[in-house]
């Protein structure tokens, strides 16, 4: 939905809580309901974290090199990629060699997401709306990862750049590190490596 659209919906809004009330919000995106999130580790010519947010059919994307963190302290990297569609949420395996991204992909986290600017009255933001801003608050419901991040566009362009941020709430530990402590993959349990060896192909 258009930003003016969200605008002109702003009173009919204001006034309702649609998480009380079945009427209509006009939005598909400001509804309570949950989306599938991912994060995939991607050794690639070098490792990084994709981590993907189902928004209107694609899975927006952003490839995170340090991965996320849990101290909301920590401003991670997170450039935005080509949106992928949604059943790559569920791939885990090899790319060949020579292809666009080749190397081993896990799933290493995944889970449902709620837009967490959804519920503000006159100032809500659907997903579409807090993308083109420039600023997503999402609350993630992982088997790793829990509880409110932050993307915030610093930079834009052909590869715009955002910073990704653990919120303050009881999801943040800044002693918590799952990117080294809990490496493995949350579809299969397999190590990158394991996957490597079983999916590559057969020559190693
Ligand atoms: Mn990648």
């Amino acid at each position: 939905m258009s930003t003016s659209a969200d605008t002109r919906l702003s009173s009919y809004r204001q006034k309702r809580d649609f998480s009380r009330t079945r009427e209509p919000d006009g939005n598909p995106e400001l509804r309570p309901g949950r989306r599938r999130f991912v994060i995939q580790k991607h050794d690639a010519s070098s490792l990084h974290y994709d981590f993907r947010l189902e928004v209107g059919g694609v899975l927006v994307s952003w490839a995170v090199p340090r991965g996320p963190s849990t101290n909301p302290s920590d401003k991670r990297l997170a450039v935005q990629t080509e949106d992928h569609p949604l059943d790559y949420a569920g791939f885990e395996g090899c790319i060949p060699e020579g292809e666009y991204g080749a190397g081993t992909v896990m799933v290493w986290d995944s889970g449902t997401y709620r837009n967490l600017r959804a519920g503000k009255g006159s100032k809500a933001k659907g997903m579409e709306a807090s993308l083109e801003e420039g600023l997503v608050e999402v609350w993630l419901e992982g088997e790793k990862l829990h509880g409110g991040y932050a993307l915030k566009r610093i930079r834009g362009g052909s590869k715009p750049q955002w910073l990704m941020i653990k919120m303050k709430d009881g999801g943040a530990d800044a002693r918590r590190n799952p990117v080294s402590t809990q490496p493995d993959s949350v579809k299969s349990g397999r190590s990158l490596e394991q996957i490597a060896q079983e999916e590559g192909g057969g020559d190693d």
